[in-house]
């Protein structure tokens, strides 16, 4: 999960524009971006196809690259520990995102409990870990992203989404047949399965990947296990980028793309001069990207040195330089 701000405290009462009974009055604002692709999808059958396609990998579960085959429909999870109920952690409109992303009236987001990675430094462990959350139905999402509509922000993003694919998309069908018509973004740690991002193309407009370890072996020592990360997140985010491209805005505004976000650890644990260089490379140097300086000891990081200390503002620095010096310059934070 990237490091996001809880999203129980959104500031959102005093936004307007948008009634209640005129769920398109958005679409009316955003007259220079164009209309999300999930819209022709659907229109054209082929969303439920995907709809299809993605709950056929839920039960035995291949959602994620843990591929637990949990049998999820008889009540039983995996290593994300979600069976055949999920559940929302919280959902509103959040304006501490990259700026491209919340521009002026902010961004949905809806909060997903539980995760696949399960880092040991989760700075959200109640939610990812414990699953602290309600009870949710596609139905309710499905309402949720309406509730956020109607409050008029620039889009909705699925914070850890990777365990509830199948869900989510339901309940975006479900939602378009409500007039729900916002951009929609994916906020994932990067641990994806390939199969599953490929049935994403044309659902999702814009990805927020994290790239957190670009060595599988140090993944694996701090995600509980989690096998082949690196190659895994590899594959997941240049599909991601092959589907959209780099950001794409209309004024300032993101509408598609791929915004990369990257956490910065204790001793360079995250090679982060590995990971620039990747992005340059694989990607392409107009990639935008947030190079997080935000890491402080969370869960159990005080069990795992160097990760029971925040890093300094030289390795903050050092990160940024090696990013120049591979060709980055579109950067958010
Ligand atoms: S989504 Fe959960 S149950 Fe499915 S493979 Fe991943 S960790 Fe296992």
């Amino acid at each position: 999960m990237a490091g996001v701000a809880m999203l129980g405290s959104f500031g959102c009462s005093g936004i307007v524009g948008q009634s209640e009974n005129n769920p398109r009055g958005a679409r009316n604002q955003r007259r220079n971006i164009p209309e999300p692709r999930y819209l022709e999808l659907e229109r054209s059958g082929e969303l439920a196809h995907r709809e299809k396609a993605l709950w056929k990998l839920y039960s035995p579960c291949y959602l994620c690259p843990r591929l637990c085959g949990a049998k999820r429909a008889e009540g039983i999870g995996g290593y994300c520990t979600v069976a055949s109920s999920f559940r929302v952690a919280s959902y509103g409109v959040d304006f501490a995102t990259e700026r491209p992303i919340r521009g002026t009236r902010g961004s949905g987001g809806i909060f997903l409990s539980n995760c696949n990675l399960l880092c040991i430094f989760c700075q959200n462990w109640q939610i990812a870990h414990r699953g602290d959350g309600s009870v949710t139905t596609p139905d309710q999402l499905a309402n949720m992203m309406m509730s956020i509509q109607r409050r008029n922000p620039h889009n909705v993003s699925f914070i850890s989404p990777t365990h509830l694919v199948p869900q989510i998309v339901s309940a975006l069908r479900i939602a378009i047949g409500r007039g729900f018509n916002l951009p929609l973004l994916f906020d994932t740690s990067g641990y994806e399965s390939l199969e599953v991002i490929k049935l994403l193309d044309g659902v999702v407009d814009i990805y927020q990947p994290d790239f957190k370890f670009m060595d599988s072996e140090i993944a694996a020592r701090f995600t509980q296990g989690a096998p082949n990360y690196a190659e895994h997140a590899a594959a997941a985010i240049k599909e991601m980028h092959r589907q959209v491209g780099v950001l794409k805005m209309a004024d300032g505004l993101a509408y598609r793309g791929i915004l990369m976000r990257h956490l910065v650890l204790p001793e360079n644990l995250s090679e982060t001069d590995k990971f620039v260089r990747w992005v340059a490379n694989e990607l392409s140097p107009e990639t935008h990207i947030n190079i997080s300086g935000q890491f402080f000891p969370a869960f159990r990081s005080n069990e795992f040195p160097p990760l029971n200390r925040r890093i300094t503002r030289t390795e903050h620095n050092q990160a940024m330089t090696w990013a120049r010096d591979a060709g980055l310059h579109n950067f958010h934070s």
